[in-house]
């Protein structure tokens, strides 16, 4: 690989840290944790890039973000041209800059790795996108009514993002939405602290308003309209309804009141603003004792979330918990590192190598505990990881009031009721090209967890962006395809 040579000075040096809200404070309120560079830091920060010739960095983003080029810009402090670089490949920065794995994506190759740490280009990357929501250097731009119309499904980072491109393009673009409110998991499940809604909805309200996109709340495809009727109004139909139907585990007590899935937890608390609490009392109920079960970022989003919840209500030393209960160790956890960290930091009590083997409950049939057994870390199964094996005769039980399950969703199927012709995997997710979008239905293309199952915003972004292109060259092709 031809860099240039190392400067042994600064590959040396340790990334900037970001500012964070203290946990003692945080854990009182809803605000975001991380606080982001100021102009100071994020220019000393990208001064540790190498501006690779053959950039190793590039090659781990799904959507290959020119990450030296953004970076020497915002290095020399041209934000007007980092902003515009940056938005070449990335419509989204600072949504991806605060929540995209990084550090298994385009940090995972910084060449500075290898000998310490890397750039931290997820930090630059959200204070490029905090100037841009701010400042909007780089207007929207329309190519000339085509005539077209496109009915994108879900809107989500997939369908926006598909929304958005072919929008530019001149089609005209409707965007259906179950929920009352636009985003996808960006709004209902992601919680405030992580990624605050107003930039969400900045970004939403910006392209809808720039390119004239219709966005219908409320239009629940499968029920409202079949996928059948919505082709006979448009050319083309995008799918990106993501990956909402959560999984349960099968064992006694899981019908006892007071388990849910975090799906339906997160949802209440994000879309009936249990996140705005004093001023909103909404019925969340969060319990005194918690156990999530399942150590992902849908676990850790749970768990930190309930904490806030019991804490902001009953004080600091309300002696209420939170658990994780997971049943591989700490080093297998699949949650981002930054949020198991966070969790630490802020009092999640973390059970692992133990797993729930029931659900205990009270006469009136709500959750009294968990029962659970010790695991031990076996052979590596088929996804590589070490296989948990139960250790015969060492069941407990942990005192709970509430059970929250985060253990992976999969496509929900009311959008392919009465759909003939579009087909499906085993595990319900839909069958489409991954570099096109194409499905096996003529017309219909789908992009995002729908097609891979629960993933991650930048990859469904991608699937976005490739199937838009893919349905411009349909719309614009003489003869089409059908
Ligand atoms: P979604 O975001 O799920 O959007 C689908 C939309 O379609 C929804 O708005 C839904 O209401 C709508 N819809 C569904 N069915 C219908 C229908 N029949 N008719 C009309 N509309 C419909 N990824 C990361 O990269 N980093 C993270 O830190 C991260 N944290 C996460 C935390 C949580 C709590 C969750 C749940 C997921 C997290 N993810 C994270 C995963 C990421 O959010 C998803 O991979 C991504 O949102 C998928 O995008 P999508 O557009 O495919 O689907
Ligand atoms: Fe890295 Fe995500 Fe930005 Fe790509 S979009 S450069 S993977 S932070
Ligand atoms: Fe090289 Fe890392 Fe800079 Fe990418 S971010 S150009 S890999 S030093």
């Amino acid at each position: 690989m031809s860099t240039k040579p190392y400067d042994r000075d600064r590959s040396k040096t340790k990334r900037l840290e970001m500012p964070v809200q203290e946990s003692a404070l945080r854990i009182m309120n809803f605000d975001e944790v991380a606080l982001g560079y100021t102009t100071e830091m994020a220019v000393k920060e990208a001064g540790r890039c190498l501006q690779c010739k053959e950039p190793q960095c590039v090659t781990g983003c799904p959507v290959g973000v020119l990450i030296p080029q953004f970076i020497k810009a915002l290095g020399e402090g041209d934000m007007t041209r980092a902003v515009g670089i940056m938005k070449s490949r990335n419509n989204l920065p600072a949504i991806c800059g605060r929540v995209c794995p990084q550090e298994i994506q385009c940090e995972a190759r910084c060449v500075l790795g290898k000998k310490a740490e890397p750039v931290a280009i997820g930090r630059l990357e959200r204070f490029v996108g905090d100037f841009e929501l701010l400042s909007r250097t780089h207007p929207l731009e329309q190519k000339k009514d085509t005539g077209m119309k496109v009915a994108v499904v879900g809107s989500g980072p997939a369908g926006l993002t598909c929304a958005v491109d072919l929008a530019k393009e001149g089609h005209m673009v409707v965007i259906f939405e179950s929920l009352h409110t636009a985003g996808g998991v960006l709004v209902y499940g992601i919680p405030e602290f992580r990624l605050p809604k107003a930039i969400v909805n900045s970004e939403i309200n910006y392209a809808v308003e720039s390119l004239g996109i219709a966005i219908r709340t409320d239009h629940v495809i499968g029920r409202t309209y079949t996928l059948d009727e919505l082709l006979s109004e448009h050319d083309s139909v995008f799918l990106g309804t993501g990956a909402g139907l959560p999984s349960f585990m099968d064992i006694p007590g899981i019908n006892l009141n007071g388990v849910m899935s975090a799906n339906e937890f997160l949802a209440r608390v994000n879309l009936m603003k249990g996140y705005l609490f004093p001023d909103y009392d909404t019925p969340v109920k969060t319990g005194k004792k918690v156990a999530v079960v399942g150590a992902g970022n849908v676990a850790m989003d749970a768990a930190r979330s309930c904490l806030r919840l019991q804490k902001g209500r009953s004080g600091r030393d309300s002696g209420n918990k939170v658990h994780i209960i997971y049943r591989r160790s700490r080093d297998e956890v699949p949650a981002r590192r930054e949020e198991l960290l966070h969790a630490e930091e802020e009092g999640i009590i973390f059970d692992f190598l133990t797993n729930p083997v029931g659900i205990l409950g009270d006469s009136g049939s709500n959750v009294t505990g968990l029962r659970c057994i010790r695991m031990k870390l076996g052979e590596p199964d088929n996804s590589g990881r070490r296989k948990p094996v139960p250790l015969k005769g060492s069941e407990f039980d942990i005192a709970a009031d509430t059970v929250i399950m985060a253990l992976g969703t999969s496509p929900n199927p009311l959008v392919f009721f009465d759909s003939k012709g579009l087909n499906r995997n085993l595990n319900g997710t839909v069958m489409a090209d991954h570099e096109t979008g194409r499905t096996t239905k003529t017309r219909v293309w789908a992009g995002g967890d729908i097609v891979t199952g629960a993933a991650t915003v930048i990859s469904a972004m991608g699937a976005g962006k490739r199937a838009a292109a893919d349905i411009h060259k349909f719309l614009t092709l003489d003869n089409r395809w059908d």
